[in-house]
């Protein structure tokens, strides 16, 4: 699969359609997601062009990764999603239910989230 620069986060890093920032610059941008899943759900992205996870650390260079994880890190403690836990996501291709094939990771806090999910 190519990239497509107009998925909606390649439109929502060019500021075409808004959203609710909590981090950015000018490799990085976190911002809310539009339908939380928890009363703490960001999204955090690097702004060069990766489909997933398996792409972005597969094509990245070691500082992009590290960089960016190291943003997950800061961001999840700007949320104070560190004080009593929180789930990090990155949903990854058709079977985890990936709808923006733009690499992102969910950061999910503000309750108790529960078992990881069943096998069924
Ligand atoms: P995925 O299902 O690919 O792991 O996650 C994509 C996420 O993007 C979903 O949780 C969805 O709610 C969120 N999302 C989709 N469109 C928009 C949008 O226009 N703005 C924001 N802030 N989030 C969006």
């Amino acid at each position: 699969m190519n990239y497509d620069q107009n998925n909606i986060f390649a439109k929502i890093i060019r500021g075409e359609i808004p959203s609710n920032k909590v981090y950015e610059d000018e490799k990085v941008l976190a911002f809310h997601d539009i339908s939380r899943s928890a009363p703490t759900h960001v999204l955090v992205i690097p702004k060069g062009q990766y489909l997933d996870f398996l792409d972005f650390t597969s094509n990245a260079s070691a500082e992009e990764i590290s960089y960016f994880f190291k943003k997950v890190n800061q961001i999840a403690k700007l949320l104070e999603a560190d004080k009593s836990g929180f789930r990090i996501i990155s949903n990854t291709g058709s079977d985890a239910h990936q709808t923006v094939a733009h690499f992102h990771v969910h950061i999910l806090a503000g309750k108790k989230l529960g078992a990881l999910l069943s096998i069924e």
